[in-house]
């Protein structure tokens, strides 16, 4: 037996289209229970299909709709073609996106692309939110293998691109917590509780409404403690590096993180299982 997997795309003048994501098949009369119902690889498969169409047809759109002018309506013209790789929790996906020249009426022949404005880096905010929410409470080599184990190939999911990816948000939550230092900022309300300066390098600068428990800042530092003498895993933490995983996880734990990756969580069952 066969199942194809096809997905239709209506746009909104009622166009449709179809594109075949993959086929599962099973032979006749040969069902056992390893091979009933999709299994995991497949699933990951069909899903990154379905990804790379999704994600392929929303951004020939938004290309499409931004290349007219605002100002005469006319098409610009195209200059080229750039390859870009995002990283999703359903796959990478490669792109091939435009840029434009400038309209002659109005801006001469400024080069431009729509794509920055829907987004800059190589990941999307929730694969982010992941890597970053795993790499905050795990080893990088755990949360990178976990992610291998669940979620379709891409690229980034080795230990080091995670744990480049959770310094990238403790050094966002760095900067914020400087330049409220900076601005002498007061909180709105007085904080029920103040956190206690543990290790300076990375209390002193916590804003006053932060409401992490001492109990819980003192189990991060015994936890980074724990990493760091955990013989198997072969740790060797820079300054930074410790400092920006205590940011991440602080984030975290405070219920923060999302304002830091970009991305809110509608089910948070799995911060809330692994940040207790
Ligand atoms: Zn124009």
């Amino acid at each position: 037996m066969r199942w194809n997997i096809i997905v239709e795309c209506v746009e909104e003048d009622g166009r449709r289209s179809t594109i075949t994501l993959g086929t599962i098949e099973r032979l006749a009369a040969s069902t056992t229970a390893e091979n009933l119902g999709v299994n995991l690889e497949e699933s990951k498969r069909i899903a990154n299909r379905l990804q790379d169409t999704v994600v392929k047809q929303q951004l020939q759109e938004h290309c499409e709709q931004r290349r007219k002018c605002p100002t005469c309506g006319k098409k610009r013209p195209v200059k080229d073609f750039r390859r870009r790789r995002l990283d999703t929790v359903l796959g990478t996906v490669r792109l091939r996106v435009p840029r434009y020249r400038g309209c002659q009426c109005c801006s001469g022949a400024q080069i431009w692309s729509p794509i920055p404005e829907v987004f800059s880096g190589r990941v999307t905010p929730e694969l982010l939110h992941l890597q970053v929410s795993l790499g905050a409470q795990i080893s990088y080599r755990k949360a990178a293998a976990l992610l291998r184990m669940f979620l379709p190939p891409m690229g980034g999911t080795t230990h080091t691109t995670n744990r480049s990816r959770v310094h990238a948000v403790g050094e966002r939550i760095d900067e914020q917590i400087q330049r409220e230092i900076a601005e002498n900022r007061k909180p709105d309300k007085p904080a029920d509780q103040m956190i206690i300066g543990i290790d300076g390098a990375f209390v002193k600068g916590r804003p006053p409404t932060d409401r992490a428990s001492q109990a819980r800042v003192q189990s991060t530092v015994d936890q980074l403690v724990d990493w760091r003498m955990e013989k198997k895993q072969h740790m060797r933490w820079t300054r930074t590096g410790a400092q920006m995983l205590l940011h991440a996880r602080g984030a975290l734990i405070n219920g923060e993180l999302g304002k830091y990756t970009g991305w809110s969580p509608t089910d948070s069952s799995l911060e809330q299982a692994v940040a207790a």
